[in-house]
């Protein structure tokens, strides 16, 4: 169990702006308890659903402040959303931590370390341009024998917690990650299906270069024009689930200039992303921006459920050859309890013949990424991390499926070196269809 230190001096606050009525529905049965990542690691109730409920509840009677302490207990939500899954009282607790969030976002709920921490990762990570700046330093140290060196010395101990988690989250850096090589426009294959957008997601790009490569190669395969617009910045997401709204608003308000620009007066189907907890955000973009701002047009979907509402295209599925693997498929928090999205990359890698889909036994439980709370709650993320490993790796599985840049980060920081490998679904799709965009499946 982690522990949690005392604040010695409140300071008074009250916590306007809460959903009318939203915490009225929780009859504190409990019954969100154990699908809660944060109370499963903590174990105590200020860090539960139900806890944190009752606390919003008397914040907004007046008969408790918002000081550093209850901030602490709020920081540490995943913002997983496992809780309005399991609630059966239709407590929309999502809307209440959404709401909570900007206001923690004060210089007095916080150590400076904290907050100065904070603000660098929002003013690196969303703006890829910056984050390629930062890692270029890094392209030889990251996945080579120093990095394997430092790691085995505990030197990176001495970074302290945060910049430890860091260090650890570093995965080799692709060239493919330091530039977006694609055409803005990409011509469908075969029979023309449609037109969509595809976005590149910040840290996807730069991280994991191949999902969007592997993404493109699909939908293209499947009959679909892909648009994919230069210079196209972060959806927002990350600034979005740390409740800092004006730069969210900035970024999204960006991102669908953007598509606007570069798709002119011609329609889309819709905008398609490969990355869920960008795409949870981006459903959000008509509540997030005003009216002059305006979101995008047409439907933004995650590319599985296009694809499986759209179906395979008939030339793909004759495409696809024997994928004799075993995968387990991880369903990230922001694709299940954020979209409700799971059965579609089930129906999708079930489409690859021979290969076998075997289920975890805590599927609704966070793997502890939670955009940055592995970074600014390392210990904690830490914990659920190995968790999950564990957990997926019990089904026997040499691959693991996993449909969120900051879930694959996690996981592969937390499995074995002779653990299975994980890999996005759309990746998998493209091997099987003979797409091959990474030899090393
Ligand atoms: S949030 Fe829902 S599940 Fe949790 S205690 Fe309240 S009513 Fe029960
Ligand atoms: S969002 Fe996740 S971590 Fe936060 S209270 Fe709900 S279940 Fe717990």
């Amino acid at each position: 169990m982690s522990s949690r230190s005392s604040s010695e001096s409140p300071t008074p606050s009250r916590l306007p702006g809460l959903p009318e009525g939203a915490t009225d529905p929780c009859v504190h049965c409990g019954f969100c308890l154990p699908t809660c990542a944060s109370y499963r690691v903590l174990g105590t109730e200020m860090d539960s659903p139900r806890g944190r409920i009752h606390t919003l509840k008397a914040i907004e009677a007046g008969e408790l402040v918002l000081d550093a302490t209850v901030a602490s207990h709020f920081d540490s939500c995943l913002g997983c959303f496992a809780c309005v899954t399991a609630c059966p009282s239709g407590v929309r607790y999502d809307q209440l931590i959404e709401a909570t969030r900007p206001k923690l976002n004060t210089a007095e709920l916080r150590s400076p370390w904290q907050q100065t921490f904070r603000q660098l990762l929002l003013a690196v990570l969303p703006y890829p341009n910056r984050l390629r700046a930062l890692l270029q330093p890094l392209r030889a140290y990251a996945g080579g024998p120093l990095q394997t060196l430092i790691r085995r010395s505990g030197l990176v101990r001495l970074l302290g917690p945060q910049l430890e988690a860091m260090e650890a989250l570093l995965p080799p850096l692709a060239p493919e990650g330091f530039k977006d090589h694609f055409a803005e426009v990409n011509p469908a294959t075969g029979q023309r299906r449609g037109r969509v957008g595809l976005v590149l997601g910040c840290v996807q790009r730069c991280f994991d270069p191949q999902v969007n490569a592997a993404t493109l190669a699909v939908l293209q395969a499947n009959g679909f024009e892909v648009v994919i617009p230069a210079d196209q910045g972060c959806c927002g997401a990350v600034s979005h689930h740390q409740g800092q709204m004006e730069q969210t608003r900035e970024l999204a308000s960006d991102l669908v200039q953007r598509f606007r620009a570069a798709t002119g007066e011609d329609a889309l189907d819709a905008v398609l992303v490969a990355a869920s907890g960008c795409g949870h955000t981006m459903k959000a973009y008509d509540e997030l921006l005003n009216e002059e701002q305006r979101g995008f047009a047409c439907p933004v979907l995650d590319v599985h459920e296009f694809l499986a509402a759209r179906g395979l295209s008939e030339a793909f599925r004759a495409a696809l050859q024997p994928l004799p693997i075993t995968v387990a498929y991880h369903d990230a928090c922001h694709m299940i309890h954020g979209q409700g999205i799971t059965t579609q990359p089930r129906q999708l890698l079930g489409a690859i013949p021979e290969l076998k889909l075997r289920e975890a036994t805590e599927a609704g439980v966070c793997c502890g990424s939670a955009g940055i709370y592995n970074l600014v709650q390392p210990q904690e993320a830490a914990e659920l991390g190995q968790l999950k490993v564990e957990d997926l790796s019990r089904t026997g599985a040499s691959v693991i499926a996993s449909a969120n840049i900051g879930c694959s980060l996690q996981l592969r920081r937390h499995l074995q070196e002779d653990g299975p490998e994980v890999r996005h679904p759309m990746e998998l799709l493209a091997r099987a269809a003979g797409l091959t965009i990474d030899s090393t499946i």
